[in-house]
């Protein structure tokens, strides 16, 4: 993967060997993300869209500690999906100002615990303005509400679609007058919407036609809205390439749609800011999981290589977390990352089920026992996305390097 350079046709992370990085970590399985392309890509993202637009992190894609103090630093805020990660949020240093809760089956503990924070809750369903309303009571504080809306239109062509037609997430468009009306009898602090449509997309042009419908809908809403909009969030969808063919999400013509839709807001909702969440696209390409190769067998001609980490690590590269079918990440062997493809091998992990696959088939230079096997495009859903209790074997380190 070009994100990554070698050194005597060692793959490299955040400057050292990878058989460095793997000494220092102490053993394998582990994740390592690079700092600074995490950096280099929020930069990138910064030339490309309109500094008026936000950006947010999604920490769910990746809520190491570390990776979030990181991005605390360097985006505008972070949206969180939990009181657990609100928790780490607060504890990188994110400012509560630009911190937001979204989720369904919030329970009525965490909207307390968001309301103590003074951090923006994005409510999705009515029975928690009654809650929010209770806890500000009792606390003396303000509750920061922004709606979630279920839109009537979807992400075209997304990996995982989270709006249009029947959703647990956030309040129908059609019911949104309905709830402002509520928030404003409740006497709680209005601050605007929040519209996600799906994730993983590579088109920019769905992603453009997305952000006018979620534009369109929201001034309509505003209509009804018991006070000025200050936070339009309209959402992410920004895809990275996982699979052989994928091309790069072309960002200038994002990046001119939300300079339109901003000029727009500018005097059609003039106290908004306009704001973009997004998860894998800071940090997806940023991260690689590292295994050993525990055994070598061949099997009526085929070859395994059969490694410690595996799908209890990593469950998207198995092909189990959402995808329709199963395709092979990226992957390389650690000292011969420049090499020729020498035999297709079968990668799989230690895990007594034929779902624990890491690469099928696939051309890779010869790898020997005590090797390392590297997925690229892993600083997503991969540790905290996985269950890694399944079958008792060791957990799964992490670092950051760079
Ligand atoms: C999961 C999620 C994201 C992040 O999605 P990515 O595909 O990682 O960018 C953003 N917003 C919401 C509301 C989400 O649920």
């Amino acid at each position: 993967m070009n994100q990554f350079s070698t050194r005597d046709g060692e793959l490299v992370l955040g400057g050292e060997r990878l058989s460095t990085v793997a000494a220092r970590v102490g053993s394998t399985p582990f994740y390592a993300y690079d700092r600074n392309l995490i950096r280099q890509r929020v930069a990138e993202l910064r030339a490309a869209l309109p500094a008026s637009v936000k950006l947010h992190y999604a920490m769910k894609a990746n809520p190491m500690p570390a990776v979030v103090g990181l991005l605390a630093g360097l985006v505008d805020g972070i949206d969180v999906a939990s009181a657990g990660e609100l928790k780490v949020a607060l504890d990188a240093g994110a400012d509560p100002a630009e911190v937001s809760f979204a989720g369904p089956g919030k329970r009525d503990t965490e909207l307390r615990q968001a309301v103590a924070a003074r951090v923006l809750v994005n409510v999705e369903s009515a029975r928690e303005l009654d809650v929010l309303a209770r806890a500000s009571r009792e606390l003396g504080l303000p509750a920061r509400v922004a709606v979630r809306v279920n839109p009537d239109y979807e992400l075209k062509g997304s990996g995982m679609k989270m709006g249009g037609g029947p959703k647990q997430f956030g309040i129908d468009a059609e019911a949104v007058p309905a709830v402002l009306a509520r928030i404003g009898e409740l006497g709680l602090a209005f601050e605007g919407f929040h519209l996600f449509a799906g994730s993983q997309n590579l088109r920019a042009e769905a992603i453009c036609e997305a952000q006018c419908k979620s534009y369109e809908l929201a001034l309509r809403l505003a209509a009804s809205a018991p006070s000025p909009v200050r936070f339009l969030n309209l959402g992410g969808g920004f895809g990275i390439p996982y699979f052989p063919g994928e091309q790069r999400l072309d960002l200038a013509p994002i990046g001119a749609n939300l300079a339109a839709l901003a000029e727009r807001a500018s005097h059609e909702l003039p106290e908004a800011a306009l704001v973009i969440e997004l998860g894998r696209y800071f940090v997806g390409e940023a991260g690689v999981y590292v295994t050993q190769v525990v055994d070598r067998k061949v099997s009526r001609g085929q070859v395994f290589l059969v490694c410690d980490g595996g799908m209890h690590h990593h469950l998207a590269v198995s092909g189990n977390f959402g995808q329709v079918v199963r395709k092979n990440y990226p992957v390389a062997i650690g000292h011969r990352a420049d090499q020729a493809a020498e035999e297709s091998v079968t990668a799989v992990g230690p895990l007594c089920t034929p779902l624990d696959i890491l690469a099928e088939r696939m051309d890779l230079p010869r790898a020997e026992v005590g090797d390392h096997l590297v997925v690229f495009q892993s600083g997503a859903y991969g540790r905290s996305a996985s269950p890694q209790a399944f079958l008792g074997h060791p957990a799964c380190e992490e670092v950051l390097v760079g």
